[in-house]
């Protein structure tokens, strides 16, 4: 069976990503990517209130948005069908910087408040059928004060309740959740498009939402890749 090319963890301008969705489908799709999952921001309220101007405009897409980044992605997801023969996976990170934790929500219907705990996260992402995600569990060289060390501080109570864990995120590859035998994934976090060349996940199962979400909780036939452009050949 075929391996498919995948990321899940990408920012569009629907959140601080730099670039918009057309152009991220078009970078992507171009390259030949077999799946990718769009993962803009929301944004706890504390921090929103704490951050103030610059969070409305950098990180929210908040509740009042979530329709319309849901449409716009079903939109996007039929043209990269269409276009590249690449799947869209709606998804969003819940963004809590006040507790410390990031997840990533992939292929959900409802709006998820960031302001939850994990485990009330987690539970709503899985009554969706949706997959969830610890991001970057561990400290990053990009990022000093990282945001979302709670789950790392929590990881033998929320090990198994997610469906994966981030093992790379970008540059970093934290060897924490290879020895810990964690379910895992790797992805760009993607916000520009020099975060292209970065680490990436293959999957060996057919190429529909179902498969590739069974393919994650699974987590047999997963391994990393470290994209350094250029097309992608299948072969
Ligand atoms: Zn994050
Ligand atoms: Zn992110």
């Amino acid at each position: 069976m075929q391996w498919l090319y995948c990321d899940f963890h990408i920012h569009t301008t629907w959140s601080d990503g730099k670039n918009s969705l057309d152009n991220v489908v078009a970078l992507y799709g171009e390259v030949g990517f077999d799946v990718i999952a769009i993962t803009d921001h929301v944004l706890d309220s504390e921090s929103i209130s704490r951050y103030g101007r610059t969070a409305s405009e950098l990180f929210v897409m908040d509740e009042s948005k979530f329709d319309a980044y849901q449409e716009a992605l079903w939109g996007a997801a039929r043209s990269a069908w269409e276009k590249y023969g690449m799947l869209v996976i709606p998804g969003v990170e819940l963004t809590n910087n006040t507790n410390r934790y990031h997840i990533l929500g992939l292929d959900i219907k409802e709006y998820i408040s960031p302001d939850l705990g994990v485990e009330q996260i987690i539970e709503s992402i899985s009554r969706q059928q949706g997959i969830s995600v610890a991001c970057h569990p561990y400290s990053r060289n990009h990022s000093g004060d990282d945001p979302s060390f709670f789950l790392w501080e929590n990881h033998e109570r929320l090990a198994t309740l997610f469906d994966a864990w981030e093992v790379a995120n970008r540059d970093d590859l934290f060897n924490v959740v290879g020895l810990k035998k964690f379910n895992y994934i790797g992805s760009s976090d993607f916000h520009e498009k020099r975060h292209l060349l970065s680490w990436k996940t293959l999957l060996q199962c057919e190429k529909n939402v179902e498969s590739v979400k069974e393919a994650i909780r699974k987590n047999d036939r997963v391994s990393l890749f470290l994209y350094r452009g250029g097309k992608i050949r299948h072969d």
